[in-house]
């Protein structure tokens, strides 16, 4: 059996917030383990305790608990009796792996179970002695390299010394669900990603100019949304909308506004299937300033084609921060193949600060009610992303 501590960071996380918290974080780490192992996964004295029964590797084991959003550090623990010797025993062999003579350390251990005969501090010293006296390590207790961690409760004693970094961030579900307006670009799929990380779930939508839905599942589209998913073991549904009627209206209007046009008709689009899903705001992959649809006069502007909160996590970003995350997610590779984007086929020198009449006299031209209606009516196709 292999066991790890899982601890988490989101100071002020109090009263019901907390239990919510500690459930949805226990829900999610048990669906990333159990797909491939068995594991038992229970809330435990403010933390998370995770037991893997198989005998597998404990790269395979950390490698998925290291995506799990909500852990700040999680640590592969010793488990044994809540007795002294037994306690040593297992600091020591813990020690040896880490503590040497070139390293300082110290024993740092809480008493959860007040009956335990000796006091903290007391094993502290004892155990820590003993440390010195097998590696000839010496004591640090201001920031030493390595700290060998005792937790004593009256079942048992729990032992560690090795704290792996865990993805931060919120148990994902709890924090309501968002309608992620995923493009094929670099973006999105990290605007997604860190939706993702604050708790919140997925819905998405794309918007194609391929002539098929069954091109369109098969696009690199539904890949990207996987590989922002799977990590968290997330079923979510795509929508995958075609922008064919809206390019047939647009085909013989003259206007430098067609991309804050088209932006506004995917927002209302968005809108209706986020209140049908009951989705509380919507997600671009927008940073100011990137391109010319994304300065603040033309935010502003798509703003006003709905009532609900478009969030933006990109808005502060740098391109090269951006393309750094898509990397570290994995979408990078899939975004940078060629694929046709309805964004890309606009005016060849798109408004930078698009005029609110100049865009409703093009929006009453090609009638966006109608248009609307008929996309999402007979043009939306829906695919369940499944890992
Ligand atoms: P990305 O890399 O995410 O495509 P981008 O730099 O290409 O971003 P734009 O094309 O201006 O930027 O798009 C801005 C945002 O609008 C995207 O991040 C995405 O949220 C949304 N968006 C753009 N195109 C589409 C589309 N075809 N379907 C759905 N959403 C889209
Ligand atoms: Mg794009």
């Amino acid at each position: 059996m292999q066991a790890y501590i899982i601890h988490f960071g989101e100071l002020g996380l109090k009263g019901r917030n907390r239990i919510f918290f500690i459930r949805q974080l226990a829900d999610n780490i048990r669906a990333t383990l159990h797909d491939a192992f068995e594991a038992a996964v229970t809330p435990f004295h403010s933390h998370v305790l995770v037991k893997v029964f198989a005998d597998v590797p404990a790269e395979a084991i950390e490698a998925r608990l290291s995506k799990v959003f909500g852990i700040a550090y999680f640590a592969p623990t010793l488990i044994t009796p809540a007795d002294f010797e037994a306690i040593s025993a297992a600091a020591l062999q813990l020690a040896e792996g880490v503590v040497t003579s070139k390293t300082t350390f110290k024993v740092d251990t809480t008493r959860g179970d007040k009956q335990f005969p000796i006091y903290s501090q007391d094993v502290d010293r004892e155990i820590g002695g003993r440390i010195v006296a097998r590696t000839g390590a010496p004591v640090k207790l201001k920031n030493p390299d390595v700290t060998v961690s005792i937790q004593i409760y009256e079942d048992a004693a729990y032992c560690f010394v090795r704290r792996l970094p865990g993805a931060g961030g919120l148990p994902v579900g709890m924090s309501g669900r968002v309608l992620t307006l995923f493009s094929g670009g670099i973006d999105s799929p990290v605007a997604a990603h860190m939706m993702l990380k604050r708790g919140c779930t997925l819905d998405l939508l794309h918007f194609h100019l391929l002539p098929s839905a069954e091109l369109a599942r098969a696009s690199k589209i539904t890949d990207m949304a996987r590989v922002v998913l799977a990590p968290h073991r997330l079923t979510a549904p795509l929508y995958l909308i075609s922008a064919a009627p809206f390019e047939t209206a647009m085909a013989d209007v003259t206007t430098r506004t067609a991309t804050v046009v088209f932006r506004r008709f995917i927002m209302r689009a968005a809108e209706q299937l986020a209140l049908r899903r009951k989705a509380l705001a919507l997600v671009t992959g927008e940073s100011i300033g990137q391109v010319a649809s994304q300065t603040l006069p033309n935010i502003n502007l798509i703003n006003q084609a709905t009532t609900l909160p478009i969030l933006r996590p990109l808005i502060g970003f740098d391109k090269a921060e951006i393309v750094a995350a898509a990397q570290r997610i994995g979408t990078y590779d899939l975004s940078i193949q060629p694929y046709k984007d309805p964004c890309s086929v606009h005016a060849p020198n798109p408004a930078t600060w698009a005029n609110l009449e100049e865009v409703q006299r093009v929006e009453a031209e090609i009638g966006v009610p109608t248009l609307l209606e008929t996309t999402l009516r007979d043009y939306t196709d829906e695919v369940w992303i499944k890992f």
